[in-house]
């Protein structure tokens, strides 16, 4: 198997798929323990978009100031169970313990953000306009939308659309990942304890079958999609002969870190570990290529092993608390596994190795490997615990070796000159562009989204408004008032 393999796959029936769902159930495990968390039906499609349908006009025709007040409702509900969704997130997905604490006080934040959002970007607007009339900007919901949510932060990143969809009066139809149900099924509860009904706010447990399928639907207006570039790619390309229909698409990346010169060794090599490998490396803004210059490589290559060296890898609950989990499932970890040999026949040099203590868990150690002497470097996002590591001579070349991809979401400068950051912010093809600071952890106040084939413009994070709401243009008098100034008999 090699890593282009593992792009095949990806690109076909996702990862792990097979064993998450079967015809008419779908079933999620603990990656940390292989137990069983979840099984329940797999949505029956037509009846979750007629349902949104009939419930979509109440909803959009509701005062905006009821919906926000709804959200803030929504936002106590999650702080009531914060401690549950945690835990359930943790457990089905792996990651540590405080870090799905950190995910549930995300999607709480995320419903003022969203309001002042909505405010700023889509409030209405009146403008004056020729013969006294008046302009107005006012915005409308599309209707029906299908979030589609990844395994990674099964709760924040569907949560970033589904906020905005329904401030904006969309009825919302959220579809989880396969592998984080549970997950999925706490969050649509809270905002229907809240008071968004059920029906405004839809569950529909499914895997990729189900999303085709809503996709496809004729019932629904719009995709909000976060996910891997390649389902990101067959809904666009499923969705092509219809402009009608709203499609946002927040996809992966295969992100740079370019190292320059710095006195401060030691934190630049904590952004370094930080970036590829919070969450185990499963995060879509990861840093998963070290460019370094190459006359700091012999200083800062060995003390960013070294502090990989001290991670701690465990369970979710495990005391002293891990710095990263496993990987989601067992078919990750030997796509990574047999993505890592494949870097390492093909000419690349291990710095640390990528070790699995046991072959029948996901648990993977982080690993970084020199892969400049490599040909044809796979661009392809491998989502784990996998840092590349390239030497180039001059600051050209590392920003033509960062820009050689065909994704583009995040990149950082670690070190260099405030000029030196002002040729990489402007040379850099990326939706996301750092100086001194992690490629990880976006803003919540500010747009996130990738270009190339990590986003199709539609960035979510702060500009998700955008695309949860069209814009009407209206010119508006009391009383008709015209006359014809030329061309009469
Ligand atoms: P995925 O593409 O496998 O699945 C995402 C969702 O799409 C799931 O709900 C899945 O059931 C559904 N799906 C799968 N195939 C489908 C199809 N053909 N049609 C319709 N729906 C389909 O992604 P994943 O493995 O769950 O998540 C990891 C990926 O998400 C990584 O590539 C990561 O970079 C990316 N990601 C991107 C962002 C971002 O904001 N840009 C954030 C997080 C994760």
């Amino acid at each position: 198997m090699t890593a282009q393999t593992t792009l095949e796959r990806e690109a076909g029936i996702e990862r792990g798929t097979d064993r998450n769902v079967s015809k008419a159930e779908i079933i999620s495990f603990e990656p940390a323990t292989g137990a069983e968390m979840w099984r329940g039906k797999v949505c029956d499609v037509d009846d979750v978009v007629a349902r949104a349908r009939r419930a979509w006009p109440a909803w959009a025709a509701q005062p905006l100031t009821n919906r926000m007040e709804l959200m803030r409702r929504f936002a106590n509900e999650v702080r009531k169970e914060a401690d549950n969704f945690a835990a359930t997130i943790a457990r089905e997905v792996g990651k540590p313990l405080w870090e799905a604490h950190a995910e549930v006080e995300a999607v709480i934040n995320k419903v003022e953000v969203s309001i002042r959002s909505y405010a700023e970007r889509t409030s209405q607007r009146k403008l004056d306009s020729a013969l006294q009339g008046k302009m107005a900007v006012r915005h409308k919901p599309h209707g029906v939308l299908v979030v589609l949510g990844p395994f990674n932060y099964p709760a924040h990143l569907p949560n970033a659309h589904i906020i905005p969809a329904l401030i904006a009066g969309n009825a919302v139809v959220f579809k989880p990942s396969e592998k984080a149900p549970a997950s999925g099924e706490i969050l649509a509860k809270c905002f229907n304890r809240a008071g968004i009904s059920a029906a405004v706010m839809q569950f529909a447990p499914g895997g990729p079958a189900e999303g085709q399928a809503l996709v496809a639907h004729e019932g629904i207006d719009g995709v909000l999609f976060t996910g891997s570039a390649n389902t990101g790619i067959s809904i666009n390309r499923r969705l092509a002969t219809r402009p009608d229909k709203i499609v946002t698409l927040e996809m992966g990346g295969n992100n740079a870190m370019v190292m320059w010169d710095t006195p401060k060794v030691s934190d630049a090599a904590a952004l370094v570990v930080q970036s590829a490998f919070s969450t185990a490396g499963q995060r879509c803004t990861a840093a998963r290529r070290l460019i370094v210059k190459d006359s700091l490589y012999d200083t800062i290559v060995p003390e960013i092993k070294a502090l990989a060296d001290r991670l701690i890898v465990g369970a979710p609950f495990d005391e002293p608390a891990p710095f990263m989990g496993p990987v989601i499932d067992n078919a990750a970890a030997d796509g990574l596994s047999e993505s890592f040999l494949y870097l390492l026949s093909h000419g690349g040099k291990p710095i640390k190795h990528l070790l699995r203590p046991d072959g029948t868990l996901p648990f993977l150690s982080p690993a970084i490997i020199d892969t400049t002497a490599m040909k044809d470097r796979p661009d392809v996002e491998l989502f784990g615990p996998i840092l590349q590591v390239i030497r180039v001579s001059d600051f050209d070349e590392a920003i033509a070796e960062a820009n050689n991809t065909r994704f583009g979401l995040a990149a950082s400068l670690i070190g260099g000159t405030p000029q030196e950051y002002n040729r990489f912010w402007a040379n850099m093809r990326a939706g996301i562009v750092n100086w001194n600071r992690p490629t990880t952890g976006p803003s919540h106040a500010a747009p996130m989204g990738g270009v190339g084939l990590s986003g199709n413009h539609r960035p979510t994070g702060y500009y998700a408004a955008d695309y949860c709401a069209y814009p009407v243009a209206s010119g508006e008098m009391e009383q008709p008032r015209a006359v014809i100034g030329v061309g009469l008999k």
